[in-house]
């Protein structure tokens, strides 16, 4: 059975990025905001560190732009991060207004904890203790489920954009008009009809084999984008965490950078530090750097992992700085007080996505994007820690104002067409939706993690290619689910990523390739435009 629903502002994904916007719209307008699993599901209750942003007077937007831009490794938009920085105070703000509980500075009750982490000049990463993803989650959540405007849709996942070209609506200038939507409940498919839409669905990190995101970042929304006929962009560069906790059972545990801005080293299995070989900052350089490092120290002493050592600093230090980094770590057997944290790592950030300008807006009337879905130009080759709850709330925002401020028309839902299921029939063979799961995400870690070669890449596009014909297949022949859908959206994500990496002929931040070992002097950034366009 179809259902159809209308709203004037779809939200897909419940992160900062998609709930900020929630509640950044104006109260007068109808908000769907939509996600696969609960409402906090996504990377934002992830994230530990905290948001960057210029508190302290003796930090300054200039500070953290250049930080910004050093991280970006020259190929950061300079007007994207100004403007976003300059927002950083005002965001953050507005994020004390919610009602998150940023830990204070001991003893006081206005002044907030700021700390530092690799990359940043100055101690400017406000945070809530070690779960500041969890707090603003939290605080959001709360607020959404108070507000009298905004409905949500939890356990539905968004198939596909609905846009007036594809509906070949010709006495209409193309633009996003909603959304197919899968109730993974009743599996009922939803029409929804939308003036205006907005993609938060967060990254694309699934797509690697060792991960420290939620199972649902596997880049939704940019692959539906993508097929909507969005450029995407700066899709090579996906950050790697140096430091995932290494334990059979705990499945992609992130030991904050935060424990490395105090004091955290990195060591070898014989006890040895090795960082400062590779860089002059040691364990405070970029996260690229200390991440090859690692990458390279593991192959060659064949090492299945390193390791992370706070044990120098007063347990009650550690106790108090990392909660819950602690209390994980012991209930996985390691005592951090005590002994080094075995470590490696991990897919972390999609710094690429769909191309947005300054108010959030892709390429498709009606059609926005904010958070980790997008490329803004703020990250460059590199996102720098702690900038991209930033972006969140900052791109969100801006899109929401731009949305207040347009006026579009309601397309007529009763013009929507309802999802077609009658040609599809159950799966019996439901194991090439693992398999095919399972060797993406292999061959990607293997040919196109932290260190990649052109013949490498080359190989992935000949599976990607395959995987692709095989998935669409599949696709069209039975009926769909949640995971066909992700699965799908990684392929897509996947030959994006390989398809930048192909054409960036040189070594620059998170793309490092041994075919083009150096920096080129030319600085662009890469840019895929789709087929229809
Ligand atoms: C372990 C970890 C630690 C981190 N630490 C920090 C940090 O300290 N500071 C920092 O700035 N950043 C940090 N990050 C990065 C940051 O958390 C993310 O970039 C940010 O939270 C992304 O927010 P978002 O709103 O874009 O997406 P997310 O929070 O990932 O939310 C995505 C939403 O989209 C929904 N969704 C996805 N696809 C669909 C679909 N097809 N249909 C419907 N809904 C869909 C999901 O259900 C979810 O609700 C960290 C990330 C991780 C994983």
């Amino acid at each position: 059975m179809s259902v159809r629903l209308s709203t004037d502002v779809l939200i897909i994904g419940s992160g900062a990025a998609g709930l900020t916007a929630a509640l950044s719209l104006p109260q007068s307008m109808n908000i769907l905001v939509l996600c696969k699993g609960d409402l906090g599901s996504g990377s934002t209750a992830w994230a530990q560190g905290g948001v960057a942003g210029v508190l302290d007077e003796v930090d300054s937007v200039d500070q953290h732009v250049a930080d910004t831009l050093t991280a970006g490794a020259g190929l950061c938009d300079p007007k994207a991060v100004k403007y976003t920085i300059e927002r950083s105070t005002q965001a953050i703000h507005w994020l004390i207004e919610q009602g998150v509980p940023f830990t204070h500075v001991d003893g006081s009750d206005v002044e907030f904890h700021l700390t530092r982490e690799g990359g940043h000049s100055q101690r400017r990463v406000i945070h809530a203790a070690d779960a500041t993803g969890l707090a603003i989650s939290e605080t959001l959540i709360k607020k959404v489920r108070q507000a009298p405007n905004i409905q949500i849709l939890e356990n539905h996942v968004a198939i596909d954009l609905i846009t007036t070209s594809k509906l070949a609506d010709v006495e209409q200038e193309n633009r996003c008009v909603g959304a197919y939507v899968l109730n993974t409940l009743s599996d009922e498919a939803v029409t929804i009809g939308s003036k205006y839409t907005l993609i938060g669905t967060g990254g694309a990190s699934k797509v690697y084999l060792f991960t420290s995101n939620p199972d649902g970042a596997t880049g939704d929304g940019i692959a539906m984008a993508w097929r909507a006929g969005c450029r995407v962009a700066n899709m090579e560069f996906n950050q790697f965490h140096p430091t995932c906790l290494f334990h059979p059972k705990a499945k992609s545990f992130l030991i904050s950078e935060a424990v490395r801005g105090e004091g955290g080293l990195l060591k070898l299995p014989n006890g040895e530090r090795f960082v400062h070989n590779f860089d002059s900052r040691a364990e405070l350089a970029p996260r690229d750097i200390v991440a090859r490092a690692i990458d390279h120290e593991m192959k060659r002493l064949g090492a299945d992992n390193l390791f992370l050592d706070i044990s120098h600093k007063p347990p009650e230090f550690i106790k108090s700085h990392f909660p819950t980094i602690y209390k994980r770590c012991l209930g996985y057997g390691f005592d951090m007080t005590k002994e080094p944290i075995p470590i490696v790592p991990a897919a972390h950030y999609t710094c690429g996505g769909v191309r947005v300008d300054q108010h959030g807006a892709t390429d498709i009337k009606g059609l926005y994007a904010a958070g980790e879905s997008t490329y803004t130009g703020l990250h460059g080759a590199n996102r720098l820690a702690s900038n991209s709850l930033l972006e969140c709330i900052v791109y969100a925002q801006a899109a929401a104002e731009q949305i207040a401020k347009s006026n579009q028309e309601q397309y007529d839902p009763m013009k929507l067409p309802l999802w077609d299921e009658s040609r599809v029939s159950d799966s019996d063979e439901k194991v090439v939706i693992t398999h095919n799961w399972d060797e993406i995400r292999r061959f990607m870690w293997d040919y196109v993690g932290i260190v990649r070669t052109d013949k490498r890449l080359e190989r992935a596009k000949r599976r990607v290619q395959l995987l692709k014909q095989e998935i669409a297949e599949y696709y069209n022949n039975f009926k769909i689910t949640a995971d066909l859908l992700e699965l799908r959206n990684l392929a897509v994500v996947a030959e994006l990523i390989i398809e930048s990496a192909l054409s960036r002929k040189e070594s620059r931040g998170l793309h490092y390739t041994r075919s083009y070992p150096n920096k080129s002097d030319k600085i662009e950034i890469t840019v895929l435009t789709p087929k229809q366009n």
